[in-house]
């Protein structure tokens, strides 16, 4: 199944927003060791340590390539989960006596949670385990803290288990945000919805009643002549072009809907009756040939303002009245269309 277009534009946002997360802790962790390096190095020792400057170097580096280069995201991952991993084995190996310090174990709670994000549970658990064993031995052969050496145990437990479960909680999470989507998308048009408008309506409705929003029911002329004349395909056809052209127009002044069938339903809000009897003019008039071969297509509108009703059944009814009234005095036209309020008689 091909990924609808706006989920994958999504995934990318994700991973884009991913990939500045990384790259500032990598900057910020570099930075932390960078001062860690250099308070050691104004302590009496007065020796730069090595270990905090590797891992500034390590942290440096990898905030460069997220910044500067578009590396496979999957190769980033495993690359700094293979440093990280490397960093702690080569301090576990130097770290004689005394055994692994409470930091260092620490740090193993860290690579356990690394695994869990990068890699799949099967291979994350095989992953933790090996980091378990490392210390466990080094800890065992060095006459370490086994207790501290259970404890890291648990959290690996700890973190497996919440690593799934988030897993899994993003997993649901996302496929309810496409589950909300397709319920409110027309499958043909890519519009939203009749559930989806009738949301904005009520939502409309529910604000300050001398808002100005404005409901444009349109519905396509003679379609079923469309249909019967050059099939099924052409008349889904003209239905997605007639949408687009609906989009453009209205643009950021309203939204536009699939209401059913050949009909389209529009909000427009705070439009004055001049420019709103523009907009309906010009929507009535979009329809140039909407495929090749096919004449254009006309559109009678019904229209009615949040200010002349009180519930929604009234306000769709009114709507749906002037439009019959608009099919019935000759198609190709808007019906409801407010009236300029009378001059003030000068005085
Ligand atoms: P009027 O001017 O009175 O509105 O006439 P009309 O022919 O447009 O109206 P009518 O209600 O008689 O026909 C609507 C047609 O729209 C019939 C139906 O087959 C067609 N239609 C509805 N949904 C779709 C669709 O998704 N695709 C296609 N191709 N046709 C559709
Ligand atoms: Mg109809
Ligand atoms: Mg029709």
């Amino acid at each position: 199944m091909s990924v609808p277009r706006f989920l994958s534009r999504h995934g990318r946002y994700l991973k884009e927003t991913q990939r500045q997360l990384y790259q500032t802790v990598a900057a910020l962790s570099m930075t932390v060791q960078l001062v860690i390096a250099g308070i050691d190095a104004i302590r009496p020792v007065g020796q730069w340590p090595l270990e905090p400057l590797i891992g500034a170097a390590i942290c440096g580096v990898t905030a460069a390539l997220l910044r500067y280069t578009q590396l496979p995201w999957r190769w980033m991952e495993y690359g700094i989960l293979a440093a990280a991993s490397l960093s702690v084995t080569g301090q576990l190996a130097l770290a004689v006596p005394p055994a692994p310090s409470p930091r260092l174990l620490f740090t193993g709670v860290f690579l356990f949670l690394a695994g869990f994000t990068v890699l799949q549970a099967r291979w994350a658990s095989l992953y933790a385990l090996s980091v378990f064993t490392a210390f466990g031995a080094v800890t065992l052969l060095r006459g370490g803290d086994l207790t501290l050496l259970a404890e890291l145990g648990l959290s690996g437990i700890l973190s497996a288990h919440l690593s799934i479960y988030g897993r899994q909680l993003s997993a649901e999470r996302a496929e309810v945000a496409v589950m909300q989507r397709l319920a409110h998308t027309d499958a043909l048009t890519g519009l939203e919805n009749r559930r989806a408008m009738t949301a904005h309506l009520e939502t409309a409705l529910a604000a300050t009643p001398g808002a100005l929003v404005t409901v444009l029911l349109l519905d396509i002329d003679h379609f079923k002549e469309v249909n019967d004349r050059w099939g099924h395909a052409v008349g889904d056809q003209v239905l997605k072009v007639v949408a687009e052209r609906l989009k453009v127009t209205v643009g950021t002044q309203g939204q536009v809907a699939r209401w059913g069938g050949e009909e389209f339903l529009i909000t427009l809000s705070r439009l004055d009756p001049v420019p709103l009897r523009a907009l309906a003019e010009e929507l009535r008039q979009a329809m140039v040939p909407p495929a090749p071969g096919v004449p254009p297509v006309t559109f009678s509108i019904g229209v009615a303002g949040r200010d002349e009703v009180s519930t929604l059944d009234e306000w769709l009814q009114l709507a749906d009245a002037r439009l019959y009234q608009a099919k019935q005095t000759g198609r190709n036209r808007v019906e409801g269309l407010p009236v300029d309020p009378p001059l003030e008689p000068k005085a």
